[in-house]
């Protein structure tokens, strides 16, 4: 078009489109679930600024927030129109050219190696999946504070905008024109889009419309004019056939007056119904549409379950609806970026409007894995997201999630029979199929425990429920994960203290000199081997009325011994000797100890001082 501007993609996305363009990969189909995804986020937008200033929305069509979706067969186009908010020119140059989002060169750089093109909507790109299906795109935006637009690319490293002054005014919103490929025919049929909204769209909380044909019954006079029937148009109106009626009423009163015929004609037809999930019972609502939920939630339609999902209704004097899944992996980078951002992935929603995904205080950080929605009624609409942040009721509703979400991971272990200790209970639990549970709380500790321990370290009010959740492997549990309950049930009569070591593995560690006395006397010492569990064990100083005691550490009591005053007495003049040659600056003393079995000596650290262990962990920090 002659009043074009042009300009160039940002190199990634150029980069990106080339891929999308040449590639092979076989699961097209979700380009239709990005470009839903995008429509419903701007009719999302506009119903959130529609809050505090009704105008915006306008009037009659304008104000219906709805997807339209329409297939023109015989120019092979595909759009896709939305009502919300639309792009100004400088959105459409903005967020269809550059790439915002971090982790996207991360992104490419994967798929070049064939990496996993269904995540696409996960790097804040889903847009360019248009480019799987379709050689030649127009992006036609109205937006409240600008004219109409068009913004157009074939994928050829480049993309032009200009003023619309020849499609029709869309009012308010975005139509994407999608012209398909030679062999991408399959998403001209109606059939097929039908199952992909099915597919993937169904919990987008918008009325999706298909302009579809609909086979109606029509009535028309019967048998005599057959001829003059075929030459009536589709859209003959009932006055037409009313008069007909009457004429053969005229004629002959018995013969049948009119016959059905089947004809063609288009309309709207609803795809989904938006009855949210989250407002209905939980009992109505089946696994297999949690994991659906889940899987639109996450924006991954891979096959995997989540790991455990939580919903619930929360009554007093703050209401919300809730639920909360465990996904069923951890993201590569959750603890890389956990120190830098403060990233929650939990909905807000504010009686059934969608108000932010950006809203951090609703959950702690150590439990910024879990994903969800939360919809109060309790919140107010009508005032700014800043203003909402700071509102009362957002504690209590982050105190009962909480709650909620520790209680959903406490139950994994519980219907784990991997986790029951209990003799009699386990042989019950063996004979039931229970296969699909067996093992699942070590996934999740495997997947997720970092978090558990880092919330010992964080939340206070709620230690002691997270030290429940623990595990790690101990002297005695065989390789196997073992919790601090279990510890205690296990304690020798007499012990007193909880006992641990730390280090950098559990080999390294069952060769330590510090065990060999705990080892005789069977004591089980649990194995610390994640560098957090230093400053885990700084917080966790007691459970249950039981101390941590570090083997490592000075201060080890085993219990009396009567020979030990005895021994004392007659190692006192050795003990004087190595006190002259070694007290210094890094030495403080020379004990006669009952820790050791075989080892003659060994170095100990004082019981304020960091552990060996952590010395080590310090070192390698600053290097
Ligand atoms: P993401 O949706 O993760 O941001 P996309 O590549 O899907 O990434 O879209 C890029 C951006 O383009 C969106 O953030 C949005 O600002 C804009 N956009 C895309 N589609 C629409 C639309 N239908 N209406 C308004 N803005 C849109
Ligand atoms: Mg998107």
């Amino acid at each position: 078009r002659s009043n074009a501007e042009k300009f160039e993609f940002q190199a990634e996305v150029s980069r990106l489109m080339d891929i999308l363009i040449n590639s092979l990969y076989s699961n097209k189909d979700i380009f239709l679930r990005e470009l839903i995804s995008n429509a419903s986020d701007a009719l999302d937008k506009i119903r959130f600024l529609s809050l505090t200033d009704k105008e915006v929305l306008g009037e009659g069509d304008d104000a219906k927030l709805e997807i339209q979706i329409k297939l023109d067969k015989e120019k092979k186009i595909l759009s896709i129109r939305d009502r919300g908010v639309g792009m100004t020119k400088e959105d459409l140059i903005k967020n269809l050219g550059t790439i915002a989002k971090s982790g996207t060169s991360a992104f490419v750089e994967k798929m070049q190696t064939g990496g996993d093109l269904n995540l696409i909507g996960q790097f804040g790109v889903g847009f360019y999946s248009v480019y799987l299906v379709a050689d030649y795109v127009e992006v036609i935006s109205k937006h409240n504070d600008d004219k109409q637009y068009v913004w157009e690319s074939k994928a050829d490293g480049a993309f032009a905008i200009s003023e619309d002054t020849y499609n029709e005014p869309l009012g308010r919103g975005t139509e994407i024109r999608l012209h398909l490929r030679e062999e991408a025919g399959e998403y001209l049929e109606e059939s097929k889009l039908k199952e992909l909204v099915k597919k993937y769209s169904e919990f987008i909380n918008f009325p999706i419309y298909l302009w579809a044909t609909k086979e109606v019954d029509v009535e028309v006079p019967a048998d005599e004019d057959d001829s003059s029937d075929d030459e009536e148009k589709p859209e003959s109106t009932e006055g037409e056939e009313k008069e007909d009626e009457d004429t053969d009423k005229e004629e002959d009163e018995d013969k049948p007056k009119t016959k059905t015929v089947k004809e063609t004609t288009y309309e709207w037809e609803r795809l989904n119904d938006v009855k949210a999930i989250w407002l209905r019972s939980p009992k109505e609502v089946t696994e297999e549409e949690y994991t659906k939920f889940y899987h639109s939630l996450a924006k991954d339609f891979g096959d995997e379950k989540p790991m455990a999902w939580s919903h619930f209704n929360a009554e007093g004097d703050v209401e919300f609806k809730a639920v909360l899944f465990v996904p069923p992996k951890a993201p590569a980078d959750l603890y890389e970026s956990y120190y830098n951002t403060n990233k929650s992935n939990l909905k807000l929603y504010v009686r059934r409007v969608f108000i932010s995904d950006e809203f951090d205080e609703l959950l702690p950080k150590y439990l910024s894995f879990l994903l969800g929605l939360v919809d109060s009624d309790t919140l107010p609409l009508n005032v700014s997201r800043e203003m909402l942040q700071q509102h009362g009721s957002l504690k209590t509703i982050k105190k009962k999630l909480i709650r909620k979400a520790l209680d959903m991971i406490r139950k994994l272990a519980e219907e784990d029979p991997d986790e029951i200790h209990d003799k009699e209970k386990k042989e019950v639990e063996e004979s039931k199929e229970n296969d699909e549970k067996r093992g699942q709380y070590a996934k999740f500790w495997n997947e997720f425990g970092k978090s558990i321990k880092l919330g010992i370290i964080e939340d206070a009010a709620n230690r002691n429920r997270l030290a429940k959740l623990l595990r790690f492997e101990t002297t005695t549990s065989d390789g196997k994960l073992t919790s601090l309950d279990q510890y205690i049930s296990r304690m020798k009569s007499g012990q007193k203290d909880i006992f641990y070591i730390t280090g950098s593995s559990k080999e390294q560690l069952e060769k330590s000199p510090f065990l060999e006395r705990l080892k005789k006397k069977n004591l089980e010492v649990i194995f610390f081997t994640d560098p957090v569990d230093e400053y885990l064990m700084q917080y966790l100083m007691d459970y249950e009325d039981k101390k941590f005691q570090n083997v490592s550490k000075e201060g080890l009591k085993l219990g009396k011994d009567s020979k030990d005053k005895e021994i004392k007495e007659s190692f006192k003049e050795l003990t004087k000797w190595w006190k002259e040659a070694l007290v210094s600056d890094n030495v403080d003393d020379v004990k006669i100890s009952n820790r050791l079995a075989d080892t003659p000596c060994v170095v100990v650290t004082s019981k304020y001082g960091w552990s060996a262990n952590m010395e080590r962990i310090m070192q390698s920090q600053t290097l």
